[in-house]
């Protein structure tokens, strides 16, 4: 099972290629397509366009949905256009406001959205998760990030995705831990492709995702040369990824941001698996 994630874009020209990928993409024939959320519902409108985009185009969209600062009216009032739409599936988190804002609003965690929407809509969404194999940054221990892992899945989650990782241990301990304490619900891996080294260090440090040291030190030995760069990026991943099929992961979900070739390259190095 094979999904794809992408970010609304700012600009008409940004729009096109983003279309333009999508088609390139589809031939994989995605389960679903997902569409990230500005903190403070600052994306809205364009998480909306980009999927009204993606549904029309005969796929599947999963808008995210960000509670952290919001009211329940408007959070209600966005599920509700959401069900006139036709859309079914969700990607239900916290998100993070800008530092200073604290964590104002009604909900404070993404337990209290995945509540919320079940007693709002009851069963008509799907509702993805966010998962954390190397522990969420702001958790207090991996033991607590796992109890409320595990309370955001009871709340009403159908599945979850992760944040990426690089290292499939972290991954599998994860999943075995969270299936130890009673969860049976898909954890999907999320997959970041390489293709820059310096986005690619800073994307991780501001996820609290880990690099490990010997491919940080590869990339930045690589300099400028592009190539060389997604040569190893592709061989990297496409190597975590057979091991994470390998070991029974229900499938992938893509961090694409808005590019199809480093996805289509990561498909093609995985052949039919994926499919
Ligand atoms: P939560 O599940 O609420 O967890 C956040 C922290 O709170 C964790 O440390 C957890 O241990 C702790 N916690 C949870 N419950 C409790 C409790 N009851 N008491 C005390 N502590 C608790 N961000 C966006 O803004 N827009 C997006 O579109 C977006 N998409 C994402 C997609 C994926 C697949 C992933 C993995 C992340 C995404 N994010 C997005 C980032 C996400 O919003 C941040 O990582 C955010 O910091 C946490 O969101 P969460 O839903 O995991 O929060």
């Amino acid at each position: 099972m094979i999904s794809f994630e992408f970010f609304p874009p700012k600009t008409a020209e940004g729009a096109v290629k983003l279309a333009a990928a999508r088609q390139r993409l589809y031939a994989h024939r995605p389960a679903f397509c997902s569409v990230t959320y500005g903190a403070g519902g600052s994306t809205q409108d364009g998480t909306l366009q980009t999927v009204r985009a993606i549904r029309a185009e005969g796929m599947t969209a999963a808008p995210h949905l960000s509670c952290v600062g919001a009211g329940r009216a408007s959070i209600a009032a966005l599920l509700r256009q959401y069900l006139d739409e036709g859309i079914d599936r969700i990607v239900a988190l916290r998100g993070d406001l800008p530092s200073g804002y604290g964590l104002g609003g009604e909900f404070h965690h993404a337990a209290d959205l995945v509540a919320f929407i079940r007693e709002q809509t009851g069963d008509a969404f799907h509702i993805e998760v966010a998962a954390y194999p190397e522990v969420h940054p702001q958790a207090r221990s991996p033991q607590d990030d796992l109890t409320h892992f595990a309370q955001k899945m009871r709340a009403g989650a159908n599945s979850a995705i992760t944040q990426y990782f690089f290292n499939a241990d972290a991954y599998f301990r994860f999943r075995d831990d969270a299936y130890a304490a009673g969860i049976e619900a898909p954890i999907v891996p999320g997959i970041m492709p390489i293709t820059s080294a310096s986005q690619l260090l800073r994307f991780s440090d501001m996820c609290g995702a880990e690099v490990p040291r010997w491919i940080r030190l590869r990339l930045q030995s690589f300099g400028d040369d592009r190539a060389a760069i997604t040569a190893f990026g592709r061989e990297v991943v496409a190597a975590l990824c057979r091991r994470l099929l390998d070991g029974g992961a229900p499938g992938l979900h893509i961090y694409t941001l808005n590019q199809a070739d480093p996805a289509l390259a990561l498909l093609e190095d995985l052949g039919a698996r994926s499919a």
